[in-house]
């Protein structure tokens, strides 16, 4: 599988970050995890067309992770615009149709093309054609889940945003891949959010094979937070950067 981050940033706008967006591509399909604002054009900086995006799994409802789902639909509903000829799944948390819904109130049926497919899920396993997802909940908010995608024999998770959780370690047990969030340096952290001490707390006890840092606030590069998590733990670490492509 090949990810590409599309975003490493969170709400606050920044020139080096984005708000966050993933994509992923599989063998027989393209997921976005995410789809914070930016992510839609930024799709096309890595060469994905938008409209190959088979699914979208939201890992909570906050705008910084669903912004840009109002222009990705725009898009894929706009009549001058290629036509999308299969389906198109949003996956996401209880609530997510409601959510939805006051959406598409405010939009009209602008944001609302032939082939959308609005899914809710829960905490469980899932099997796709070519891919298995596993979803945990994690606590941030309440719609909040990380996901587990396995497909070809490699496996990735994505923490989304989430506090210090054993759920998240188990869903991550031995994975390929850990995209984490690292919001804030230690010394300034809150609640609902991983600092570098909790993320090699996490990296070692799921013995994640690489973990890929990310959902970065600005404060987070003005130290070398890399180097200060390499230093702890045995997993490869990497620093998240836009339009960054890694190979899982
Ligand atoms: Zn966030
Ligand atoms: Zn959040």
């Amino acid at each position: 599988m090949k990810l590409f981050i599309l975003g490493s940033g969170t709400c606050v706008p920044y020139e080096r970050r984005g708000s966050s967006g993933y994509a992923l591509k599989l063998s027989k399909s393209t997921l976005l995890l995410d789809c914070g604002n930016g992510t839609t054009w930024k799709l096309g900086k890595v060469g994905i067309n938008y409209l190959e995006v088979d699914h979208i799994f939201l890992s909570h409802f906050h705008p910084d992770h669903t912004a840009d789902l109002i222009p990705f639909l725009f898009a894929t509903k706009y009549p001058q615009a290629p036509k999308r000829e299969k389906p198109l799944y949003i996956w996401a948390a209880k609530g997510f149709k409601k959510f939805f819904s006051a959406l598409q109130k405010a939009y009209n049926g602008w944001i609302v093309p032939e082939s959308l497919n609005l899914k809710e899920t829960k905490e469980g396993i899932f099997k796709f054609d070519g891919f298995t997802l596993t979803a945990r909940k994690t606590p941030h908010i309440e719609s909040s889940l990380a996901y587990r995608i396995e497909s070809s024999g490699k496996s990735l998770v994505y923490s989304g945003d989430t506090d210090y959780s054993e759920p998240l370690i188990e869903l991550a047990k031995d994975t390929d891949a850990l995209i984490i969030e690292c919001s804030v340096p230690d010394e300034l952290k809150v609640k609902g959010h991983l600092t570098p001490t909790e993320v090699v707390k996490i990296a070692n006890e799921s013995r994640a094979k690489k973990i890929i840092i990310s959902h970065l606030y600005p404060i987070c590069d003005k130290t070398d937070i890399t180097s200060v998590i390499r230093e702890h733990t045995e997993a490869d670490v990497i620093l998240a950067e836009d339009l960054l492509e890694v190979e899982i």
